[in-house]
């Protein structure tokens, strides 16, 4: 390592420390707002609904060794919260976002709109020139096919998104209706598939199943490993640093950022599950020798699959915020355990945050003690609380849509997870060892090791990165972000479209952060400077000031 290097290393040190100083920091709310806010809140519902609810808003304390937080079961019937369908975790999260396949809806328009673009994941056409992001395909149920039902459109609609576009694979995604009138869309999937020659998958991801969009994120995990993953037993070894990229959705470019990063370390991404992926690359997937996982939530069904399978092992990862980002290489590195690898990530790391801590520097000024509140996703509401710690502002109140306990508590709670009907409706896959391709890439002593130090299929969750006194609110509802917002009056929110202006008309900025509005990408180096830019144009102008909530005259 060069002297240069070294130096640059320090300040990385230095801006790592600051960054989890502001995580581990004392709520900056005190107590007894923050008591009185969770009172009012619980004690403004029925009685029964409000002893429901108090057990998924938890008040962050550190010295309580295993604090709990109820996640994943249903919302009280007339409570509004953020939450999705099984169809839009499935169709709209997981399964959308690979680019050359023809995805179709069958159901009606609506359901199929839901699903449009609404992520913005963006995908770079492969040498096929094959690019279907953008396109809308359903079958377009009307009453007549609720009646007679709507098979024949399906197979119809399979024929000519065929004809049309030659894709090398179709997917076929079920909503509430053709669950009710009870279309087998597996059958029709079946004898299309073996008409046309190609993969057609068909996934029975109506809306109603499950209590969020999280059981179509398990169903997806599903059908892709069953039909795609590892199917292509021709391809050919690759040597090298070879990983799968999982659970990173490409929103707003993020995948190309981190792929930048990764392929700079030398190190390269043989499939991506599922922003930026294609249908060829999937099958090749059981080639890699790591998989890495972003959304903890969504994908980690497959990553435990394929490494029952294929003795693939996986490691969480964040590439969101610069000190997570270094972060993940460095653990890439440990797994790897090639010092030529190390050195050349540390030059990397060394190189990218110098580069982007002279940018970050000046917003950092700016925004320093600025507090937010983050209700997004399975995983990126621990995510963006790097992001935001690198920004030197603190993330007082957090929460999860569609999470479970694990998200929260970390994965040494999945044994005390009750499993109850609701999730007992999504298949269970038994997968066994792949007698001929299971091959584990690393042997049994560095395993051993990696397994004593935790580096591999763990991740302790949301809750030990919140500082004393924050505040954490699963699936939260409207009137439990109203009342925080009117005690807490944060800076910033982040979150989704379906409370972006309430959140705004009560003169907060919100910055969406499903679909980043029309920004990104904000993940890795390049795109923190990116976010850092958008959030302080949101938080340092002046309007919000002069904004007053209608309802509120
Ligand atoms: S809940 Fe059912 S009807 Fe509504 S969008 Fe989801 S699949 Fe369609």
């Amino acid at each position: 390592m060069t002297d240069t290097t070294r130096t640059q290393t320090d300040l990385e040190r230095q801006i790592a420390q600051a960054s989890q100083d502001v995580k581990e920091a004392r709520s900056p709310i005190d107590s007894t707002t923050t008591q009185t806010a969770v009172k009012d809140i619980v004690e403004a519902y029925p009685a029964k609904v409000g002893k429901k609810r108090a057990k998924h808003i938890v008040v962050r304390d550190p010295n309580i060794p295993e604090q709990t937080i109820e996640a994943n079961v249903r919302t009280t019937p007339g409570i509004i919260t953020q939450r999705g369908c099984a169809f839009a975790g499935c169709k709209g999260v997981v399964v959308g976002p690979i680019g050359d396949v023809v995805h179709i809806v069958h159901g009606p328009v609506g359901c199929s709109y839901y699903s449009w673009l609404i992520r913005r994941n963006q995908f770079r056409a492969r040498a096929n020139g094959r690019n279907f992001v953008n396109y809308c395909f359903t079958t377009d149920l009307t009453e007549h096919d609720i009646v007679f039902g709507g098979m024949n459109k399906l197979r119809q609609a399979i024929q000519e998104a065929y004809d049309l576009f030659q894709p090398p694979a179709i997917t076929v995604h079920s909503t509430c209706p053709v669950g009710l009138i009870g279309d087998d869309i597996q059958g029709v999937s079946r004898e299309m598939s073996e008409k046309l020659g190609i993969s057609i998958v068909a996934f029975n991801c109506e809306g109603y199943k499950g209590v969020s969009q999280s059981a179509g994120h398990h169903i997806a995990n599903n059908g892709f490993f069953k039909n795609w993953i590892g199917t292509n037993e021709e391809a050919e070894e690759v040597e090298g640093y070879t990983v799968n990229l999982m659970g990173e959705y490409n929103i707003g470019g993020d995948t190309w950022e981190i792929e930048r990063v990764l392929e700079k370390c030398g190190i390269q991404v043989i499939s991506k599950l599922s922003g930026d992926g294609s249908y060829d690359e999937a099958t090749e997937s059981h080639l890699a020798k790591l998989n890495l996982v972003m959304c903890h939530r969504s994908i980690n069904y497959m990553a435990d699959m394929m490494e029952t399978k294929f003795g693939i092992p996986w490691i969480k990862v964040n590439f969101i915020g610069v000190n997570a980002f270094a972060k993940s290489l460095r653990k890439i590195a440990e797994v790897f355990d090639d010092p030529e690898l190390t050195e050349r990530i540390e030059t990397v790391i060394a190189e990218e945050m110098a580069e982007t801590e002279a940018q970050l520097a000046t917003y950092r000024e700016r925004l320093t003690g600025k507090t937010v509140f983050l209700f997004v996703g399975g995983s990126r509401a621990h995510h963006y609380q790097e992001l935001f710690a690198d920004l030197g502002m603190k993330t007082v109140v957090a929460g999860y849509e569609f999470a479970h306990r694990d998200d929260y508590e970390g994965r040494d709670a999945l044994p005390n997870i009750k499993i109850d009907a609701d999730s007992r409706n999504i298949e269970e896959i038994h997968v066994k060892q792949d007698p001929e391709r299971y091959n584990p890439p690393f042997s049994e002593e560095a395993l051993a090791k990696m397994e004593t130090n935790n580096t591999l299929k763990d991740y302790k969750g949301m809750m030990p990165d919140m500082g004393e006194g924050t505040l954490l609110v699963d699936n939260i509802s409207h009137h439990e972000l109203d009342v925080l917002i009117e005690r807490f009056k944060p800076d910033l929110i982040g979150s989704g479209i379906k409370d972006k202006y309430v959140i705004e008309k009560l003169g907060i900025p919100c910055k969406q952060l499903h679909n980043y509005d029309y920004g990104g990408p904000f993940a890795g180096f390049r795109g923190a400077v990116n976010f850092a830019k958008d959030v302080d144009l949101r938080v340092n102008t002046p309007v919000w000031k002069y904004v007053k909530a209608p309802w509120l005259n």
